[in-house]
């Protein structure tokens, strides 16, 4: 099913019939080359973005660092700052409707999600971060020495950290956008975005909107292209003072050495695999659709998915039988269909690499107990999958699949369940489900991860830090930790 694009409305069109162009120092700047747009429900071109080079990006960090250095941005009082990120949440609620519809025909995501969760999410952390903006408070540090001739006092001062680099993938580009953004403005920072190759259109319209909402020009930059040009020449940049990268955990491997050629300051969020422990006393009438929306969201393209289910023996088959007639019965379709609950994956790369897992597990002897994962074109879809291989050795449960599969398997006891779960490269999310207070305040500590859903789906909040552990990268997103993550400290020691 290819998306209507017809009811698209004439700002989105009008924003894909222009093509994309790099945004420097406030102005859009073109590009020699261009990248296409591909709309995932069908695969047709409906657009085209600049594919920025080392060159853009090197005047793109120019541009931020004038901004900082020169520009009014870092002075001006906290409040005014304040003001201005809740202008830019103002003007993104204006935009709403383009905004979410930019997102789907770029990343394929129904317009329920894109509208209800990415924009709405986008505009809850810039509405957060603004009330942080003038909190840069540092401490007063009584000094003493054997000096009796000599009185000395200390305080520390917190500043803006400097030019941001910040890399994105392509899974829900405006939010994770806004999760560097906000932060890092309100810090006083500026900022150069590298948004993904596969979905860049809302990013670069973010860009626009930062200007229309009095942020100065240079404090926000957007250079769209590739990550082994674009992407690459911001990680080694020596005019950078810290990377921000979401993505696989392969390249922010890459990232976090090229940085390191520079002693800039990295933070990682990369992939997951998280566990979903589901013990006998949980109530399956609201946990097995949690579940499975826990996994299938964005059809499986999100960094928390909980992709492997563990179910306490006692409850496994009927647990089981449900969720398997739960996904069966999930509709897959474009986004910009009312009805869609899960749309196509991003790309045909995307869907390759996901129906070769499937592929490969199926080779091995796993059985697909949702039947047949396959879809006749047009369109880069994959039906949701439940498996239950018998070895956890399997790359669907090893590997992040970042696609709608999702592994089952029983457990007995909370040992049991802890092992499994942390039995995983990755540390990014778990979920658990049960009613016993007890059980749920001895297993959350022993989880080795950055957060823990209990009860409920995962979904993000702009107060609670975003982050992982192991391979899954350090460094937060969201909470208070981010904003304070784009400041530095200053120590001052005075006679007097
Ligand atoms: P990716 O790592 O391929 O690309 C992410 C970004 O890095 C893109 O902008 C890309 O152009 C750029 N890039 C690629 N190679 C680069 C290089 N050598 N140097 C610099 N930049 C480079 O990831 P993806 O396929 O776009 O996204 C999927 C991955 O993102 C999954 O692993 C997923 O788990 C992860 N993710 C993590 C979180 C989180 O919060 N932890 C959130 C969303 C997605």
């Amino acid at each position: 099913q290819a998306n209507d694009l017809s009811l698209l409305s004439p700002e989105t069109r009008r924003a894909l019939d222009i093509p994309g162009r790099l945004w420097i120092a406030g102005e859009p700047q073109e590009a020699n080359e261009h990248l296409p747009v591909i709309d995932p429900s069908s695969g047709r071109q409906v657009g085209a973005i600049a594919d920025g080079d080392a060159w853009s990006v090197d005047a793109a960090i120019r541009a931020a660092r004038e901004a900082f250095d020169r520009g009014p941005w870092r002075r001006m009082p906290g409040s005014e700052r304040e003001a201005r990120l809740r202008r830019l949440a103002d003007l993104m609620e204006r935009d709403a409707q383009l905004l979410a519809e930019l997102e789907t025909v770029d990343v394929g995501m129904p317009m329920w999600m894109s509208r209800g969760l990415n924009v709405a999410g986008a505009i809850g952390v810039l509405r957060f971060m603004a009330n942080l903006a003038g909190r840069t408070y540092g401490k007063t540090v009584p000094v003493h020495t054997p000096d009796p001739e000599a009185a000395y006092f200390g305080y520390t001062r917190r500043e803006p950290l400097g030019v941001i680099g910040a890399i994105i993938p392509w899974n829900v580009p405006l939010m994770l956008a806004t999760w560097k953004l906000a932060p890092a403005l309100a810090a006083g920072c500026s900022i150069v975005l590298k948004p993904s190759e596969d979905a860049s259109c809302s990013v670069l319209h973010l860009a626009r909107l930062a200007s229309e909402a009095g942020i100065p020009s240079g404090v926000v930059n957007v250079v769209t292209g590739r990550g082994v040009t674009a992407g690459a020449a911001l990680a080694a940049h020596p005019g950078v003072n810290k990377i921000t990268f979401t993505g696989s955990t392969a390249t922010g491997k890459q990232i976090a050495r090229a940085a390191a050629e520079n002693v800039t300051q990295v933070s990682l969020e990369l992939g997951g695999k998280s566990p979903q422990i589901l013990f006998s006393d949980a109530d399956l009438d609201k946990a097995i659709p949690s579940i499975a929306n826990s996994v299938f969201l964005n059809s499986g393209q999100v960094c928390v998915a909980g992709s492997r289910v563990y179910i306490e023996r006692a409850i496994y088959d009927e647990a089981m039988e449900r969720l398997v007639r739960h996904v069966r019965e999930l509709r897959i379709g474009c986004g910009l269909d009312p009805q869609t609950q899960l749309g196509p994956l991003v790309s045909a790369k995307q869907q390759d690499r996901v129906l070769r897992f499937l592929d490969d597990a199926v080779a091995s002897g796993v059985q697909m107990l949702t039947g047949d994962y396959k879809v006749d074109g047009p369109g880069f879809y994959v039906r949701p999958t439940v498996a239950a291989p018998k070895d956890e050795r399997t790359a669907i449960v090893r590997q992040e699949v970042f696609g709608p599969v999702v592994t089952a398997a029983p457990f007995s006891g909370i040992d049991e369940a802890v092992a499994l779960a942390n039995d995983t490269d990755y540390g990014l999310a778990a979920m658990v489900w049960t009613r016993d207070l007890g059980r749920m305040h001895s297993i959350v500590p022993q989880l080795q991860c950055g957060r823990v859903a209990v009860n409920t789906e995962p979904f993000p909040y702009p107060a609670l830090p975003e982050g992982g552990r192991k391979a899954s990268g350090y460094g937060r997103d969201n909470g208070e930790e981010a904003f304070e993550s784009y400041l530095d400290t200053k120590a001052v020691l005075l006679r007097y």
